[in-house]
């Protein structure tokens, strides 16, 4: 019935002229697909079928063969192992880690939800509290309550308190539990996507936003609903994005340093960089959780197992692969290479950073601001909403917005590069993650500049020509 609303609008608006004179796509169709290729089916069945097998052989080799990707392999080819074999010495679930992570995940529905922000009212420069989102397809802007960086402050504090004085669990729990941990999260991440699921057709937040594609698959993959929320405050797409999956990644980092310590008695100047370098991710990730409200995740994307099972399993397993790498294999590096892995990380960060800011402030002050000492120059863009309504946006051609169009993106995958790279060269467990970044960010980068296409149509070509490059000037 939505999807034929939906649809009967899109007619009416056509039927009005509502498809505006200066973009090509019909009204509000700019978010994600309304129709699905063979391509994009295909990808979607694959990635359904192979991503959890896949973290489970992450983690796996680790705790049975020293993180070695080869040997498993090797030893599957030449009989030496069987799948069963495998899959018998991994641990099962245990009714204990299903309790520690009931309450993990209950606790950080408690912090979301029951304690307003104050951190802003002391921070300075800090905006949290409640802020608006980006204006929906259809034209809505959900508010959204601000309070991730309090959330983790307080996370973090109750850690190290048990850690220096209360004893209540040891540091190192995360690691102890991390493969039962792997199938509470899986119960999780599907519960919650196929909730989301179902919830689209029976109750949805708002019916407006849901996008039908009439593939199951697809639907289920990259979901339906836009902004699913239970009551008025509880975003699934801000909670899942950011907790559990990031207020937990500094503490798998820290749990895996204790680990070490625990093992060896010391702690290598790897697994330092590695908690370090992430650690400043994380808490910028927090420090602009208002500002993550613009970003693709929270304002393109639907919530669907792609972000629902993502962010409970794929995010925490797989993004803190050197610290569990680190812990089976304890790399201490040369001055020189730890300087330079440090460098690499932080002027990544810089890049990444810098880029945001600059398009953040260019699009808060509407281009009334200074980038790089000069006024910003900018094309003027006009797009229409599902409700018709005409609006007009700008897209900035100064700073690094001038340099190519998705340097934070090529800063973000200095800062990955330097993470795997804090690892050594023994192995190429660790690796996997900047493999994986460049194909997301690549892919994103694509499915971006389809979507921004479609929705300002021929200014979008005007700033294609006026900055060329996506993620490399000259290259690429
Ligand atoms: P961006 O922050 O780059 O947002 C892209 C949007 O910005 C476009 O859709 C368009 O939106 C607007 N835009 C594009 N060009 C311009 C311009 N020249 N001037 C003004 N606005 C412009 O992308 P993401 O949301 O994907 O990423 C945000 C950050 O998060 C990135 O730094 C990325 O690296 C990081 N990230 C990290 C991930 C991880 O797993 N570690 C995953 C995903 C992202 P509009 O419709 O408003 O015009």
């Amino acid at each position: 019935a939505v999807a034929m609303e939906a649809t009967q609008r899109r007619q009416k608006l056509s039927s009005n002229g509502g498809a505006s004179e200066t973009t090509e796509e019909p009204a509000g169709q700019w978010g994600r697909a309304w129709e699905v290729d063979w391509f994009s089916l295909s990808a979607v069945i694959l990635l359904l079928c192979t991503a959890p097998f896949l973290v489970f052989f992450f983690v796996m080799v680790c705790d049975q063969y020293q993180c070695s990707v080869s040997q498993p392999l090797v030893e599957l080819y030449s009989g030496e192992a069987t799948l069963r074999s495998i899959w018998d010495k991994a641990p099962s679930f245990t009714w204990t880690t299903a309790q520690i992570y009931t309450v993990w995940v209950s606790f950080q529905v408690v912090l979301y939800m029951c304690v307003p922000d104050i951190t802003h009212k002391f921070l300075p420069g800090y905006a949290g509290g409640v802020q608006d989102g980006a204006r929906t397809p259809a034209g809505l802007i959900n508010k959204y309550e601000i309070n991730g960086l309090q959330s983790w402050l307080i996370t973090h504090a109750l850690w190290y308190a048990n850690a220096q004085y209360f004893h209540w669990f040891s540091p190192t729990i995360i690691f102890d539990n991390w493969i039962p941990l792997l199938w509470c999260t899986n119960l999780l991440g599907y519960a919650v996507s196929t909730f989301a699921f179902v919830k689209a057709y029976l109750f949805p937040t708002n019916a407006e936003d849901c996008k039908f594609t009439g593939n199951v698959f697809y639907n289920y993959m990259m979901g339906i609903e836009f902004n699913p929320r239970i009551g008025k405050w509880f975003d699934f797409k801000l909670f899942f994005n950011g907790r559990p999956g990031i207020v937990a990644w500094t503490l798998i980092n820290l749990s895996y340093a204790a680990k070490q310590q625990e093992l060896y008695g010391y702690v290598t100047n790897s697994m330092i960089l590695v908690n370090v370098l992430q650690a400043i991710y994380v808490l910028d990730f927090f420090w602009n959780e208002a500002w993550y409200l613009k970003t693709i995740d929270i304002c393109h994307d639907h919530f669907g197992w792609y972000l629902g099972w993502g962010d409970c399993v794929w995010l925490p397993f797989l993004y803190t692969l050197q610290g569990l790498y680190l812990v089976y294999n304890p790399v201490q590096l040369s001055t020189a290479h730890a300087a330079a892995v440090l460098l690499l990380g932080l002027v990544g960060y810089y890049i990444f950073r810098s880029t945001n800011h600059q398009k953040d402030l260019f699009r808060r002050t509407e281009g009334k601001c200074s980038i790089w000492g000069k006024k910003p120059t900018f094309i003027e863009c006009a797009y229409r909403s599902g409700d018709g309504g005409l609006h007009h946006s700008k897209l900035m051609t100064s700073g690094f917005w001038g340099v190519a169009r998705h340097l934070n993106y090529t800063g973000d995958l200095m800062g990955s590069l330097a993470y795997c790279a804090a690892c050594g060269f023994g192995h190429i467990h660790p690796y996997f993650y900047i493999v994986y970044m460049t194909i997301l960010l690549v892919h994103r980068c694509v499915r971006d500049e389809h979507r921004c296409s479609s929705k300002y149509g021929k200014d979008w070509k005007r700033y294609t020509d006026a900055v060329p490059y996506r993620l490399l000037p000259g290259i690429f």
